[in-house]
């Protein structure tokens, strides 16, 4: 498990990606918080599975993502990525609950929610691919105050526009995810419950109600027309053990990471699935700095589920982090063999043979995850070093100028963007990519 800080408008791709996080200041407020783990992401993934498929999206593109956040929310940018605070995560008590949000989110996109509302701005603008990124968000913000209003996060009232769903989008993606979850045989009743957590809510003020609240406007209707779906539909969905598995696998493991090694150890008794219950003991037993426990316990998950890339990814973690060096490679390459496409899982492997000092064979299983994921910052600083270590200073920089673009650093990209086109071969792709940094840079230290 890795805790990422990257900026808040992350799961846009590529160009218009960079483009927009520069916009966001430095240190900014608004730089959130991703925990990127490909246990707790596959468990998502499980649970989405059907809801995408009911959505007609495609379960593949569409990424879930946790952010760490204790408030609760769930939101989208676009057509790629459902995030989730791990707030909310762990504060819904039953799977068809969590299902009930991504239904929502992914009814948000596939009802062109947020397409519709790039597309306007994209329709007002003709300039280059990077210049209308840039105004792209300049327009959702009013003009000027696009970089200090999204630089103050979810408390500006820009982000929280463009955030903000109207009463009609709410209730159309209620509509829409009332059928996904049909579709799926999962029960209305989570539905009905998600609308019920927040019920009482718009009496508040906006500062004291859920970030949630303030994205999804819920009103009495939208209790009331959740619940003649559940009346209509009847509660004859059927026992899914399926979905109760991983959401208490997803809910085991980040609890098992920030919570005590005490509270986790002292519940572990009431986990029925035995594998998930030594899972969460090993990961106490890991933070208590007990690598033999911690070993016996990840080692009987392995024996219960032989063919799960996960339960090995994490042993070669707690070995990593013991300094275990060359057995943690041995095992992130037999997770890579049971996964050989995960993207995080790939990262690790790197990692580990970074530190075994196999750079040659590190820089290219860390090339292999970027080329799936980019959205990584921990693989983004291996790759760096890795690049480094070879000797290959021009490549280094522009990994680390992309890095810097991520995080939305812009005056720390451009330093390092300048020094990467000046030692790469002009032309050359990577000259390229820290070309494209560079100007957007420029761009955004200028408006400063
Ligand atoms: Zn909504």
């Amino acid at each position: 498990m890795a805790f990422d800080r990257v900026s808040r408008l992350a799961s846009i791709p590529a160009l218009l990606l960079v483009a927009l996080l520069w916009l966001v200041t430095a240190g900014s407020a608004s730089a959130i918080t991703l925990l990127r783990d490909p246990d707790i992401e596959n468990g998502l993934e499980e649970l989405a599975f059907p809801i995408l498929r009911a959505a007609g999206l495609n379960p593949r593109r569409v990424k879930l993502l946790v952010v760490d956040d204790s408030s609760l929310n769930a939101f989208v940018l676009d057509h790629n990525a459902i995030f989730i605070h791990s707030g909310l995560i762990q504060k819904v008590a039953r799977a068809d609950i969590l299902q009930a949000v991504i239904a929502h989110e992914a009814a948000h996109i596939a009802n062109g929610h947020i397409a519709r509302r790039i597309g306007n701005f994209e329709n007002a603008q003709t300039l280059s691919k990077l210049g209308l990124a840039l105004s792209l968000i300049a327009a959702a913000a009013g003009g000027g105050e696009a970089a200090a209003g999204i630089a103050a996060g979810s408390q500006s009232s820009a982000l929280r526009g463009f955030l903000k769903h109207t009463r009609a989008e709410e209730s159309a993606a209620d509509n829409s995810a009332a059928s996904y979850l049909r579709w799926s045989d999962i029960s209305l009743r989570g539905l009905v419950d998600l609308h019920r957590t927040f019920a009482g809510q718009e009496l508040l003020s906006v500062g004291r109600q859920d970030p949630y609240m303030q994205s999804h406007p819920l009103t009495r209707d939208r209790i009331r027309n959740a619940e003649a779906f559940l009346q209509s539909y009847g509660d004859k969905a059927p026992d899914n053990p399926n979905a109760e598995y991983w959401f208490a696998r997803v809910r085991g493991k980040l609890s098992a990471f920030s919570r005590s090694s005490k509270w986790t150890l002292g519940r572990a008794a009431e986990e029925p699935h035995r594998d998930i219950r030594l899972m969460r003991e090993a990961i106490a037993w890991h933070r208590d700095r007990n690598l033999s426990r911690a070993r016996a316990a990840i080692d009987g998950a392995i024996a219960l589920r032989p063919e799960d890339p996960f339960y090995v990814e994490l042993k070669g973690q707690i070995l990593m982090e013991h300094r275990q060096t060359q057995s943690a490679v041995a095992t992130y390459e037999q997770a890579v063999d049971l996964a050989p496409n995960n993207a995080l899982i790939l990262a690790g492997y790197g990692r580990a043979l970074l530190s075994a000092g196999q750079d040659r064979a590190a820089l290219e299983v860390l090339e292999r995850a970027r080329a799936r994921e980019y959205r990584d910052l921990r693989m983004l600083r291996d790759l760096a070093v890795a690049y480094a270590k070879l000797g290959n200073d021009g490549m280094a920089s522009m990994v680390t100028a992309e890095r810097y673009a991520l995080q939305g650093r812009p005056e720390d990209a451009l330093i390092h963007a300048k020094r990467a086109v000046g030692a790469l071969p002009t032309g050359s792709p990577g000259w390229q990519r820290a070309q494209d940094v560079l100007l957007a840079s420029e761009r955004s230290v200028k408006r400063k």
